[in-house]
C-alpha cells in the first residue's frame, strides 16, 4: 500500500492552510524539520513568543503519523506505569515527566478550544480494558498510581465496562476522563493554521537532504532553498530517513494498518459506545476502537508480512470488530490505510541534543497526540534557552538498538503471533 495514500481523515478534515515550498536563501531564529504534531506544536509555541520560526516539511502538513493515526487522545505511556517511570528516572525527573504527560490530554483539548480548531474533538475519556483475567491486577495498580498523582481516573468493573464498551469479553479496566478522540489530520492542520496566524512560516513540499553547520549557524538544504538558523528542532519521528542515521536506529518503526467501516446506525453506535469514549485494550495485538463524527468504527492492527497485507488486514480487523462487539456480521470497510509509528524500547519519549542548538524529540509510542503536543512545547523551550537541560522531558543520549537492521522487524512478528494466540483462547 502507498504509505501516503488518502485516509478517512483526508475526506473529513478541514482543508489545510495555504503553504509554499522553500525557495531561495532564508534566515530564521529556529528551523523546525517536520510538519507533524511535534513540529507544529513547537512552531506554535515559539511563534506565540515572537520567535522567527520556519517549519520545513517534505510533503504536506500531517503527511506521516500525525495525519494517519487513529485519533485516540491518550494521556499516559504505553506499558510504562508511573512507578516504572519513577524507578527509571528518579522521583524528581520522573515526576515531572509524569505530570507533563498525565496532563497532556487537557493541554490538547485546551489548545483546541483556545485556538478554535475544528477537528471533531470529543473529550469523552479513554478506556483501557483488561483483555484477560491476568491483566486486571495491573489495571488496578495503573489506575491507582495515576489517581495518586491527581489524575481524573476511575476503575471500571466488568459490568460497567460491558455497558460502556459494547463488549462483554473484557475483565475489568479503567478510564481516564481527560482523554478522548479527534480527527488527527484536522488537528494537525488546525495547529499549522494557528502557528501561521502567530507568525510562523511553513514550507511544504520541501524535503531537506542535508544539514550542516557553517559560520556558527545551521544550514539546512532542500532542493530549491536553504534555511540558516541558530537553532534547529528535528521533529521527523519515524520518518527521519537518512537525515540522521543514528537516530533512525534508536527506535522500532511500527507499520500499522488502520481502517474505518461504513457508518453504523445511530442505535448500534449508542449500544456499543453510549458515552463515545475511545477504547484500547491491554492485548499485545492491541484492540482499539472508536467512533468518528459520522459513526464509522475505526480500528487497526499490524501485519506479519507486507505481501497481500491490505486485503488480509481489512478482513482480519473488520472480523475482530464483529467478534468482539457482536455486530451481527463483518462490517463493510470504507477506508484502509497505513502509517508508521516510532516505539522506543522503554516506551518513553526522547529529547536529544544532537549538537550545538540542535535538538530532536521523538518516540511517542502510539500515544503521540497528547505526548507530541507537550513534547513540541518542551522542544520550543529548549530552542528558547539554547539547551535542553532541566526540562520536563529529560535529555538523553541517542542509543542505537543493537542489530537494528534485524531487530526492527521483531514487532511485526510478535504482534500477529500474539493475535493468533489470543484468538485461540
Ligand atoms: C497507524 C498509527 C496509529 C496511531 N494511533 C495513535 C492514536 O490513536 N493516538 C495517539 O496518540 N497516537 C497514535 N499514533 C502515534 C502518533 O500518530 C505519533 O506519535 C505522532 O503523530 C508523531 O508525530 P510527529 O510530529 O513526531 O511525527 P510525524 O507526524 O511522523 O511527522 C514527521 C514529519 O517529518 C517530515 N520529514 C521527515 N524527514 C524530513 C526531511 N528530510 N525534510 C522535511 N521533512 C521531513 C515527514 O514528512 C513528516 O510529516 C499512531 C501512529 C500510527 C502510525
Amino acid at each position: 500500500m502507498d504509505p501516503f495514500s488518502k485516509t478517512l481523515w483526508h475526506a473529513t478534515a478541514e482543508p489545510p492552510p495555504e503553504t509554499e515550498p522553500l525557495v531561495g536563501d532564508v534566515k530564521a531564529d529556529v528551523a523546525i524539520v517536520g510538519g507533524g504534531f511535534t513540529g507544529l506544536s513547537a512552531a506554535l509555541h515559539l511563534a506565540e513568543q515572537g520567535v522567527a520560526v520556519r517549519v520545513i516539511e517534505a510533503r504536506e502538513i500531517g503527511a506521516c503519523a500525525s495525519g494517519r493515526n487513529a485519533g485516540l487522545v491518550v494521556p499516559n505511556f504505553a506499558k510504562a506505569d508511573p512507578s516504572v517511570v519513577e524507578a527509571k528516572l528518579g522521583a524528581e525527573a520522573g515526576g515531572r515527566l509524569l505530570d507533563l504527560v498525565g496532563g497532556a490530554g487537557e493541554v490538547v483539548f485546551g489548545l483546541i478550544k483556545r485556538l478554535g480548531i475544528d477537528c471533531d474533538a470529543e473529550q469523552t475519556g479513554w478506556i483501557q480494558p483488561a483483555h484477560g483475567p491476568d491483566a486486571t491486577g495491573a489495571m488496578e495498580r495503573r489506575c491507582q498510581e495515576w489517581a495518586a498523582r491527581g489524575r481524573p481516573v476511575a476503575l471500571l468493573d466488568r459490568e460497567a465496562l460491558a455497558r460502556l464498551t459494547g463488549c462483554d469479553k473484557f475483565f475489568g479496566g479503567w478510564i481516564d476522563h481527560s482523554g478522548g478522540q479527534l480527527n488527527p489530520l484536522g488537528y494537525a492542520r488546525g495547529l499549522a493554521k494557528a502557528a501561521m496566524d502567530a507568525g510562523a512560516r511553513i514550507h511544504t513540499g520541501s524535503r531537506l537532504g542535508r544539514m550542516e553547520r557553517g559560520g556558527g549557524v545551521w544550514v539546512l538544504n532542500s532542493e530549491n532553498g536553504t534555511v540558516r538558523a541558530d537553532q534547529v528542532l528535528l521533529c521527523t519521528n519515524a520518518a527521519v530517513g537518512r537525515l540522521w542515521p543514528r537516530l533512525r536506529r534508536s527506535f522500532f518503526p511500527l507499520v500499522v494498518h488502520q481502517l474505518a467501516t461504513a457508518p453504523i446506525s445511530a442505535a448500534l453506535a449508542r449500544r456499543i459506545l453510549p458515552g463515545r469514549q475511545a477504547v484500547s485494550d491491554t492485548s499485545t495485538s492491541l484492540f482499539s476502537y472508536r467512533l468518528d463524527r459520522d459513526n464509522r468504527l475505526i480500528s487497526g492492527g499490524m501485519a506479519a508480512l507486507p505481501w497481500g497485507a491490505d486485503k488480509r488486514m481489512s478482513r482480519t480487523i473488520a472480523a475482530r470488530l464483529d467478534r468482539m462487539l457482536d455486530l451481527g456480521g463483518v462490517p463493510p470497510v470504507e477506508h484502509i490505510w497505513i502509517g508508521t509509528a516510532a516505539a522506543t524500547p522503554d516506551f518513553l519519549p526522547r529529547l536529544h541534543m544532537l549538537g550545538p542548538g540542535l535538538h530532536a524529540g521523538l518516540g511517542c509510542n502510539g500515544r503521540g497526540i497528547a505526548m507530541t503536543t507537550v513534547l513540541g512545547r518542551v522542544l520550543a523551550q529548549a530552542a528558547l534557552q539554547g539547551h535542553g537541560r532541566g526540562l520536563d522531558v529529560p535529555l538523553s543520549e541517542v542509543v542505537p538498538i543493537p542489530a537494528h537492521i534485524l531487530v526492527q522487524h521483531a514487532p511485526r512478528v510478535a504482534v500477529p503471533l500474539a493475535r493468533w494466540r489470543e484468538a485461540r483462547r
